[in-house]
C-alpha cells in the first residue's frame, strides 16, 4: 500500500525509516518530510496543519494509511477528515487528541478516571487565579491549557514569576487563544520518564521505557526544548513494571474513552514523574515523543506497518509488537543558540563515516537537502542514534558517531543517559 507520514522532524525520519522496511510498502510519501526522508521516499510540500490538502493528496495518490507524526493535524481533526474519504488514519480522533490540546481537559480526566496525577485547579479567569495562586505556597506549575509550542509550561519559584505567568499567559495572551485558560498545579519532586503503548481502541500494548533530556544545558540547566536526547530502557523504568504502569497510567484512559464511543486508536503516551511517593502523571500525547521514537524504532523488531493497521483496525495483540532486547541511545545535535535564535543553512558533514560506526543510525530532523548535501534548516538538526548490547555500550557508540559529524555552530549535550548509567 501507499503510506503517507505527516511531520517534518527526527521522528518522522525514524518511523519513514521503519515504514519503508515493511514488505507491505508500496510507495511512500512524507509532507512535508526533511532531508533524511527525501533519501526514502518522496517529500511532498505540504505543511502538518493543513488538513485539507494532507486528505486532498492522500485521495489523489490511493494512499493506504496516513500516518501523523505530530500532534497538531490530529487536534485540527485529520482523523475525521480522512475518515470521511475512507482512509485510515494512524493518530487518534479530535476528541481524543484532547489529552493533549488541551491540558485542563487532560487533567480532568485523570481526575474522573482514578489516574495519580499532581493536585491542581483549572482557571479562565485571570482574577481567580492569581487569589488562589496567591494562597498557595511555591513552587507552583502554571501551564497554558492549549498548544504552545512546549512552551506553556512554567515552574514559578517565586511569587513574581507566578504572577507573571499569569498575566502573560491570560493578560497579555502570548500564546493566543492556548493560554486563555490555565491549569495551575502542585509541583512534583522525582526523575520524569517515558512510557508509551500502542492503542486499538480495547488493546494496549506497552512498548519499552524511555528518559528525555528536556533541558538544553548538561545536567538538566537551562532552557526547555522539544528534547535533547533519550535512551531506551530507562532503568528507573524496568520491564517488569510496564503492566503495572500500563494499568496505571493508560489503562484508566483508553477504557474510559472505549465507554463514551471515543475509542482511543494510536499511540498514547505519558509523560511520568516517578516520585518517593509513587508515579504520576504529568501530561498526555497523542503520539510518539521526540526524540524518544529515534531509540524506540531502532530497538523495534516487528513490522511497524503492520501494527499501524492492526491499531487502526481493532486487531492489535502483544505479539505483533516486538522490541529488541538491546539498548539504545540517541544524541541530538542541534543549532547553537537553540531554543532560542539560531543559524540555519550550515552544511553537514560525516553522516555516513558515523554510519560506518556499528549499529549508528543518523536520523535527520532540521534539515534539508541541498544538491544531494544535508543542509540545517531547524534547530534541533540531528538524532545520533546507537544500539548496544548495554546502556555504557549504545551511549558510547552514540557519541562517537557524533565526533564523526561536522556542522558549523552544532551543539548537543555531553550527558546523555548518564542518570541512567548511575541508576544501573
Ligand atoms: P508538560 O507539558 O505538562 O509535561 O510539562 C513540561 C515539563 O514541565 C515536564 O516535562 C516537567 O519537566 C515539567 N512539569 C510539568 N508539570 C510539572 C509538575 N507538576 N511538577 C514538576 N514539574 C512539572
Amino acid at each position: 500500500m501507499n503510506i503517507l507520514i505527516v511531520g517534518a522532524g527526527g521522528r518522522e525520519h525514524a518511523l519513514a525509516w521503519k515504514i519503508s522496511q515493511s514488505p507491505l510498502l508500496d510507495k511512500l510519501f512524507i509532507a512535508p518530510g526533511n532531508g533524511g526522508t527525501a533519501l526514502l521516499g518522496t517529500n511532498v510540500p505540504l505543511k502538518d496543519n493543513d488538513v485539507e490538502g494532507i486528505v486532498a493528496f492522500a485521495r489523489d495518490n490511493q494512499i493506504g494509511l496516513v500516518v501523523a507524526g505530530p500532534e497538531l493535524p490530529l487536534v485540527l481533526g485529520l482523523n475525521e477528515a480522512l475518515k470521511a474519504v475512507n482512509i485510515p488514519c494512524f493518530g487518534p480522533c479530535t476528541f481524543d487528541a484532547q489529552l493533549e490540546g488541551s491540558k485542563a481537559f487532560a487533567k480532568n480526566m485523570m481526575r474522573e478516571t482514578g489516574v495519580p496525577t499532581a493536585d491542581f485547579q483549572v482557571f479562565d479567569s485571570h482574577e481567580r487565579a492569581l487569589e488562589y495562586v496567591r494562597g498557595h505556597s511555591l513552587p507552583m506549575v502554571i501551564k497554558a491549557d492549549g498548544l504552545a509550542a512546549g512552551k506553556g509550561v512554567v515552574i514559578a519559584q517565586s511569587m513574581d514569576e507566578a504572577e507573571e505567568a499569569l498575566r502573560d499567559m491570560m493578560v497579555t495572551q502570548v500564546f493566543g487563544e492556548a493560554g486563555q485558560t490555565v491549569v495551575v498545579e502542585e509541583a512534583l519532586i522525582g526523575e520524569e520518564a517515558s512510557f508509551m503503548a500502542f492503542c486499538d481502541g480495547t488493546t494496549i500494548v506497552p512498548m519499552p521505557s524511555l528518559q528525555d533530556h528536556k533541558r538544553i544545558g548538561d545536567d538538566d540547566t537551562g532552557l526547555n526544548t522539544g528534547g535533547m536526547g533519550a535512551y531506551s530502557p530507562a532503568p528507573i523504568l524496568p520491564q517488569e513494571r510496564y503492566q503495572a504502569m500500563a494499568d496505571l497510567a493508560i489503562r484508566p484512559i483508553t477504557r474510559h474513552l472505549a465507554s463514551i464511543g471515543q475509542p482511543f486508536k494510536g499511540v498514547l503516551y505519558a509523560g511520568l514523574m516517578i516520585t518517593e511517593q509513587g508515579t504520576m502523571v504529568l501530561e498526555y500525547n497523542v503520539r510518539f515523543g521526540d526524540p524518544e521514537c529515534q531509540p524506540l524504532m531502532a530497538r523495534l523488531k516487528s513490522d511497524l506497518v503492520e501494527i499501524m493497521l492492526a491499531c487502526v483496525n481493532g486487531t492489535l495483540a502483544p505479539e505483533l509488537v516486538e522490541f529488541h532486547e538491546e539498548t539504545s541511545c540517541c544524541v541530538v545535535m542541534a543549532a547553537l543558540g537553540y531554543p532560542q535564535s539560531y543559524p540555519k543553512g550550515m552544511a553537514i558533514n560525516g553522516i555516513e563515516a558515523a554510519e560506518q560506526i556499528e549499529s549508528v543510525k543518523v536520523f535527520q530532523a532540521g534539515t534539508q537537502l541541498q544538491d544531494g548535501i544535508p543542509v540545517s534548516s531547524g534547530g534541533r538538526v540531528l538524532g545520533v542514534t546507537a544500539l548496544g548490547t548495554n546502556l555504557r555500550q549504545a551511549r558510547e557508540r552514540a557519541y562517537q558517531a557524533v565526533d564523526k559529524i561536522h556542522f558549523e555552530n552544532s551543539y548537543y549535550r555531553k550527558d546523555i543517559a548518564n542518570k541512567g548509567l548511575r541508576r544501573s
